[in-house]
């Protein structure tokens, strides 16, 4: 039997921040529930009491909500289910299916040296899956605390047909040992919890990283257990760097956090197209790499997702990034911008309309948004630095200081309200110097926007004015050497 409304969930936990693998498995499963018509359900796994945060949990909802990724049901928080769990691990013990295990930590740490020891892998031994009565009492009477096991089936192969990796089979015997589902306090574990939230939520999909595989070989006996109908399991593969690592703060900075994207000026459709495209094409077309999720949903298949690692690639996402800035308007992107521009220029230096001619000017080489700034910084900065050692260089020839000293000269005729005419006059005094290219334009460009490299230069003269060039050529020659 299984279930036959589409249901499908992500389950991220409070203890960090919203990670990029959890937003691509979100995808995933949102893809799924769009091309079945199926539900979407948020469940917010925060029952490790001590790693919680709530700023974690804003910043899961917060990053979902920036990425218009979107819910039929929750969040539901497994904290407001905590009976639910107790009764389902009573009603197990009743059943003989789970057991009171009293053993200490000291206990466990010998075992587990012993079996270091011997080279063998490390597991609970379920020394106390069949204690009598008496022993039962003797431990309690000692004043340990007794944590609740379930009892897996000894030495058998638990199989499924994986909707990602096909046929797996894992042996109870590589499980270590009987897990866990309650700690003393009362609280249950992941595993068990989440077998008793996909069983009585009705999840017809359950699709995750595949650092879960093993989790999946210990909830199938327990769903079984529980009596609930089992989900059909699909393992996508982690994100790794291009070290072919997994992705961790530690390592990897802050490169697994979605904020860090929210931040910089990433746009969520270009994040979602870059995450979803990473281990998944489009079918009969694998050149197509720019879709929506709207586009993406009717074509999608867990099936075609790919079984190899996902490597993570920043130039990849810039270049998704890139293009769907090119995508914007011009307005657009500029009311985007300016939360990373109005803490750092004096906007009020120039007309809205020049403005958006700077970052009009610069639009289609952006990365992301954060760049904006200082790519039109030099406009609002009259103590720019321009005396790097290759502005020196460049400065420092005969030939620059005849076009400086020839376009202070000519300001009078210049028309700063006409890009194109500013950029002529240019020519023509490069024409009278018998000077082109590098050696007429870099000592302009340098002087009056401190490098040789930038926007079109007719309309960086324009948008400067005379008032800016005079003063900029002036202080430039005062560099010449
Ligand atoms: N809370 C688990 C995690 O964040 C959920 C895994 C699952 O989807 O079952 O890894």
């Amino acid at each position: 039997m299984t279930n036959k409304e589409i249901r499908v969930r992500i389950a991220p936990s409070p203890t960090g921040s919203l990670h990029l693998g959890t937003v691509r498995t979100a995808l995933y499963n949102y893809l799924l529930a769009k091309k079945l018509g199926g539900k979407f359900i948020l469940r917010v796994e925060d029952t490790d009491v001590q790693r919680n945060k709530d700023e974690y949990t804003k910043g899961i909802l917060d990053g979902f909500k920036w990425l218009n990724i979107d819910f039929d049901e929750g969040p539901i928080y497994q904290s407001d289910r905590l009976d639910i769990y107790k009764k389902c691990a009573e009603k197990l013990l009743s059943e003989g299916k789970a057991y009171h295990c009293f053993c200490t930590t000291e206990e466990l740490d010998d075992l587990r040296k012993i079996q270091r020891a011997a080279k063998q892998p490390e597991k609970y031994d379920n020394r106390h899956r069949n204690l009598t009565e008496d022993q039962k009492k003797q431990f309690i009477e000692e004043g340990r605390k007794a944590i609740i096991r379930f009892k897996l089936p000894d030495n058998t192969d638990i199989k499924w047909n994986d909707e990602i990796r096909g046929p797996i089979s894992v042996n109870t015997s590589d499980l270590g040992g009987d897990p866990v589902i309650m700690r003393a306090d009362g609280i249950p574990l992941y595993n068990f919890a989440v077998v008793i939230d996909d069983g009585e939520m009705r999840m017809s999909h359950v699709i995750r990283g595949d650092d879960h595989l093993h989790n999946t070989a210990k909830q199938i006996p327990m769903f079984e257990a529980l009596g609930f109908t089992l989900p059909s399991f699909g393992h996508a593969p982690l994100i790794f760097s291009q070290d072919r690592e997994k992705l961790s703060k530690r390592k990897h900075g802050e490169i697994a956090n979605i904020a860090k994207y929210q931040n910089e000026g990433y746009l969520p459709e270009a994040l979602s197209n870059y995450l979803i495209h990473m281990s998944w094409t489009i079918p009969g077309n694998s050149e197509k790499e720019i879709f929506t999720i709207d586009e993406a949903a009717p074509l999608f298949e867990l099936s075609r997702i790919s079984k190899n690692p996902a490597v993570y690639d920043i130039d990849k996402l810039n270049w998704f990034n890139n293009h769907y800035i090119k995508e914007k308007s011009l307005e657009e992107v500029y009311k985007m911008s300016k939360k990373y521009l109005e803490p750092t220029l004096n906007l009020s230096m120039y007309s809205e309309e020049q403005i958006l001619k700077m970052v009009d000017a610069i639009k289609a080489g952006l990365n992301k948004l954060d760049e904006v700034p200082g790519l039109i910084k030099f406009f609002f900065d009259e103590n720019m630095p321009i005396d790097t050692d290759e502005n020196k260089a460049i400065l420092s020839t005969e030939n620059a200081k005849k076009v400086l000293e020839k376009l202070l000269a000519s300001l009078d005729k210049l028309d700063f309200s006409n890009p194109p005419a500013c950029k002529k006059t240019v020519d023509e005094i490069g024409k009278e110097l018998s000077l082109k290219g590098k050696d007429l334009y870099w000592p302009i460009r340098v002087a009056i926007s401190g490098s040789n490299k930038g926007p079109d230069l007719g309309l960086v003269i324009s948008l400067l004015g005379k008032e800016r060039i005079k003063s900029r050529i002036e202080r430039a020659l005062k560099v010449l050497v």
